[in-house]
């Protein structure tokens, strides 16, 4: 009879500790935002997902001529993202008719979505600014931008892909 008590003890224990065994593990914290870009291709993976124009622009920090680009004179609801990986940079909500020629913003989406680069290029002092998951050049940021910022985001249309805003499209 102990023998058969003590054997029933033992398989519980057993198939308890199974059961913890099997327990699901608890997600892994989310990875996908942190700083280093996410997306690396080389120049020729680029070039074969990318106009000649919006390579020039983000790969090789061209900027295109003022007046030019699709978006400088574009007012629908929606988001901006980037045209190299998509990622959301900008809203049509912090668009605004700056003058320049370029699409002009006082705000980015999201602060972590752009990174900030001090740039001497052209002997110029300007910041330029990049898409955070790809590295990819957008423009300038000055500080002679409106209220409530005094920013200017002076992005190329070409780094750009516009997304309209579904929930007004209805
Ligand atoms: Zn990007």
């Amino acid at each position: 009879m102990m023998k058969r008590i003590f054997l029933f003890l033992f398989l519980s224990a057993f198939v308890f500790a199974q059961s913890q065994e099997n327990k699901p593990m608890k997600d892994k914290p989310d990875s996908t935002n942190k700083k280093a870009h996410k997306v690396f291709k080389t120049d020729a993976d680029w070039q074969s997902c990318l106009t000649p124009e919006q390579f020039y622009v983000t790969r090789q920090k061209g900027t295109e001529r003022p007046f030019s680009g699709k978006y400088y004179d574009y007012w629908e609801e929606g988001a901006y993202v980037c045209v190299a990986c998509g990622a959301e940079l900008f809203t049509s909500k912090t668009k605004y008719h700056s003058g320049s020629g370029w699409p002009s913003f006082w705000d980015v989406a999201i602060k972590e979505s752009v990174e900030l680069k001090k740039d001497t290029s052209l002997g110029l002092s300007r910041t330029e600014v990049l898409c955070s998951k790809c590295g990819a050049h957008l423009g300038h940021v000055f500080e002679d931008g409106p209220p409530p910022t005094g920013l200017r985001y002076c992005i190329n249309s070409a780094a750009l892909n516009f997304v309209p805003d579904k929930t007004k499209a209805a």
